[in-house]
């Protein structure tokens, strides 16, 4: 606590990441990050954006990846918003669509940044409890609130809710907006940004960080109805007109106009995802049907912040969450073969004896 911070920062709870060390080289399976690099058309499209451009302001519109985006999706740019990183995209939707004056619900067990956000602009939120097999029943998404936000697959659960009950979400809640946070949409599941022309009332957020190999660069994307995309852009112009860079934009056009690379390397993560979690299973842990580039798992016997605190000390990182219902469960990221092969290799010695 300082004297010099405003109330509003003083009474903050900020989001905390999953680590990335620099004490020794870990398998680092804690972040969701993708283990294959990101498209070479993309890296050699920034090493060109590398130039005397750079005294230039960036496109504050960002015309060139809304066109990109616009085109593969079969939308009109109106309907497109983009900005650095998802997360920051979320910071302005919880700005933009949610009334403080009313809770905003989201699952008990999800995506840990949304009750950061809701804290910063005083939303509260109400979190609505999954399932005992960590179900989402939409039904039980309705009465007197601000706005719906879920992520789809859910986060750190991996489980995707199909499209039927996202409609249903969106059909109950007409007076609302409901944000879908795709973040790993594309590793088995179906979009609901087929849905955007239809319900003015959906904002579907993506992002380049997980399927396309580029946390580093800071990208994401949101689709919905001119309406929201338009309120979006007026909290995002009241803090900053220019939230993605020139080399940000070249990356993330080359990387979504390589098709090819991406539906590759999104079919190696899901291939080695299915691989693994059978052998998980034969090592007796409990693990939830997977939608996304992560596991979530749970010994039958040995207790989760045991596993994770020796696999650290075998140079292998997995997400521990301390928090209610999900404390005896690892969330553990799909990284190349040869690193999942060490995992099991560890996890066999720790678990079998
Ligand atoms: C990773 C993740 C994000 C953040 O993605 P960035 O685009 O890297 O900011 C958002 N939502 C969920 C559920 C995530 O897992």
């Amino acid at each position: 606590m300082s004297k010099f911070w405003s109330p509003l920062t003083a009474s903050l709870e900020p989001y905390v990441p999953g680590e990335q060390p620099k004490d020794k080289k870990y398998i680092k399976l804690n972040t969701n990050e993708n283990p294959y690099p990101p498209s070479p058309k993309a890296i050699v499209a920034m090493a060109d954006a590398i130039n005397e451009d750079l005294r230039l302001y960036p496109d504050p519109n960002c015309e060139s990846l809304v066109t990109t985006l616009a085109n593969r999706h079969g939308l009109q740019p109106k309907q497109i918003f983009v900005g650095n990183g998802s997360d920051e995209i979320l910071a302005f939707a919880f700005a933009s669509f949610f009334d403080p004056s009313k809770p905003v619900l989201f699952p008990d067990i999800s995506y840990s940044f949304y009750k950061v956000y809701a804290k910063f602009y005083g939303i509260t939120p109400k979190l609505i409890p999954l399932d005992e097999q960590f179900n989402i029943h939409v039904e039980e998404y309705v009465g007197e609130h601000g706005g719906i936000i879920i992520p789809n697959p859910n986060a750190p659960t991996a489980m995707l809710m199909p499209l039927d009950h996202i409609k249903l979400l969106l059909e109950q809640n007409p007076e609302q907006v409901v944000i879908i946070d795709e973040a790993y949409i594309d590793f088995g599941g179906q979009s609901a940004v087929t849905l955007v022309d239809s319900y003015p009332n959906l904002l579907v957020i993506q992002t380049l960080s997980k399927s396309r190999s580029l946390a580093g660069l800071r990208v994401g994307f949101a689709f919905g109805s001119a309406e929201l995309i338009e309120g979006l852009n007026r909290t995002k112009n009241s803090f900053n007109s220019y939230t993605l860079d020139r080399i940000a934009l070249a990356g993330a056009v080359a990387s979504i106009e390589d098709e090819t690379y991406f539906v590759e390397t999104s079919a190696k993560v899901i291939a080695t995802r299915e691989r693994v979690v059978q052998q998980l299973e034969e090592l007796h842990f409990v693990v939830t049907p997977s939608a996304a580039n992560f596991v979530f798992i749970s010994h039958r016997s040995i207790p989760a912040k045991q596993i994770f605190e020796q696999l650290r000390v075998e140079g292998v990182l997995v997400r521990y969450f301390a928090s209610p219902r999900i404390d005896n469960y690892l969330r553990v990221s799909i990284g190349t073969d040869e690193e999942m092969d060490a995992l099991i290799k560890a996890l066999h010695i720790l678990t079998v004896q």
